[in-house]
């Protein structure tokens, strides 16, 4: 009884193996593969040594296409036969990822570490060395006429040769545009009253044509509420430049008012005309943005010509009131340039056109409050001064804003810019003055 109780078990057990393997053998369930092993760790099973081997070429072809860099085996892979079923063995897509995201494909490239952190990863130490020198050009944002006197990194900036897995080996365009603007995704802005891109594209540290190109737009006007896309960049690396420059300045002239008792009206005896002057500067620029301006010479290369004004002091009823009137003064020139239609012009036109380019700075007449700043209907982008005493002066057809609502501003400080903005046909400023809550002739006004 003892013996028999051992052995019915052992036969079972027997009975059970040897049904398996019969099964086993007769379905055809497992198959003969190798199983791929590197560096000591298996990482898939394939049908055979030469369907791995032909990957392996195919993927390092195809990197060393993309980096232009000889890429080495960083491990021989080892090959183990072994019995499985047929499931365990991997797709071909299964043994691409294998092989690219192991760390068997290696390459010497350089890493360019940041405060000791690494960024990236490019193929040698000349394109690493390359970049860094691209990078702090064209993160110094100079125009044609500035050069670089000097360019430095702001945190440690180091090259560092060694053996890299293939996949972190970024080509040169690639990495420069990550350095320069980090990972970022666009955010998404309202725009609100009052916003021009210029200003949007200032407070994202970004620039206008940049904002135009990511939401496709043909024009700058903007709808009040309108979503725009906005990527701002986050750069991995700061640069601090000096830039010197030169420009060439425009020297409004000014007008002198003399009085006549011959005349009885404000008649223009000679025209203005504006000078010009050389302007070499130098800049310091943190990431493209200046952070100190210093000029260093202005040369007059032409001067300007005064405009002279004769007002008569005769009194005269027979004068319109559009067509001025004695003269009050007390504004300046918003914008020099000549009047290209003027006040009343036969069909109520409310203000003076003065011709400019797009672009040209709009100075405040006077100093005062912002009281509006941005569309309005056909006047397009304008800008609303209250300067006190009832007295108001506006600016239209702008293309760009560069004060708020609010805002208080000082005589001749740059407001806004030309443009063409609403009901206009030309770039020109459309200039206002409204006293007492009706429109008068700016000419009165102008100093
Ligand atoms: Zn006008």
């Amino acid at each position: 009884m003892k013996h028999k109780k051992v052995i019915i078990p052992i036969i079972i057990g027997l009975v059970c193996i040897l049904t398996y393997l019969a099964v086993d053998i007769v379905s055809g369930q497992k198959t003969n593969a190798v199983e791929v092993v590197i560096n000591n760790k298996p990482l898939f099973i394939a049908q055979d040594k030469a369907q791995v081997e032909k990957e392996v070429a195919r993927v390092v072809a195809r990197e060393e296409k993309r980096i232009g860099n000889q890429i080495t085996l960083a491990y021989q892979p080892q090959y183990h036969m072994v019995l499985v079923p047929r499931d365990e063995i991997a797709s071909q897509s299964e043994i691409t990822k294998a092989i690219e995201e192991s760390l068997l494909l290696k390459t010497s490239a350089a890493q360019i570490r940041v405060n000791g952190q690494p960024t990236v990863c490019v193929a040698d130490a000349a394109t690493a060395n390359q970049i860094l020198s691209d990078l702090k050009v064209c993160m110094s944002n100079c125009t044609e006429n500035e050069k670089i006197v000097k360019a430095d990194f702001v945190e440690k900036v180091e090259i560092e040769e060694g053996i890299f897995p293939v996949r972190e080996v970024m080509v040169a365009a690639d990495a420069l545009a990550l350095l320069e603007t980090g990972d970022v995704s666009p955010i998404e802005y309202t725009v609100k009253p009052g916003d021009s891109l210029w200003m949007i594209a200032r407070n994202h540290d970004t620039r206008v044509a940049n904002i135009m190109a990511l939401n496709n737009l043909k024009t700058e006007d903007l709808q009040l509420g309108q979503k725009l896309l906005i990527s701002c960049s986050n750069p991995l690396v700061s640069v601090e430049s000096v830039i010197e420059g030169k420009k060439t300045e425009v020297i409004p002239y000014t007008t002198r008012v003399t009085t006549s008792k011959s005349v009885s009206s404000t008649q223009v005896k000679q025209n203005g005309q504006n000078g010009e002057k050389q302007v070499s500067y130098v800049l310091t620029k943190k990431n493209g943005r200046v952070t100190e301006n210093k000029v260093l010479a202005e040369v007059i290369t032409r001067k300007p010509v005064d405009r002279i004004v004769v007002t008569g002091t005769r009194s005269s009823y027979t004068m319109t009131a559009s067509r001025g009137g004695s003269h009050v003064g007390g504004l300046s020139w918003p914008l020099s340039g000549g009047i290209t239609s003027g006040y009343g012009a036969g069909r109520g036109h409310t203000g003076i056109d003065i011709d400019g380019d797009t672009g040209d700075s709009i100075r405040a007449a006077a100093g005062g409050t912002v009281t509006s700043a941005g569309r309005n209907g056909t006047y397009g982008l304008m800008v609303t001064i209250d300067h006190g005493n009832g007295l108001k002066t506006r600016y239209a057809h702008c293309s760009s804003i560069l004060v708020k609502a609010g805002q208080e501003v000082s005589r001749g400080q740059v407001i806004a810019r030309v443009g063409s903005t609403g009901r206009s046909t030309g770039s020109h400023l459309h200039f206002e003055v409204i006293s007492g809550g009706s429109f008068q002739n700016p000419l009165r006004y102008l100093d």
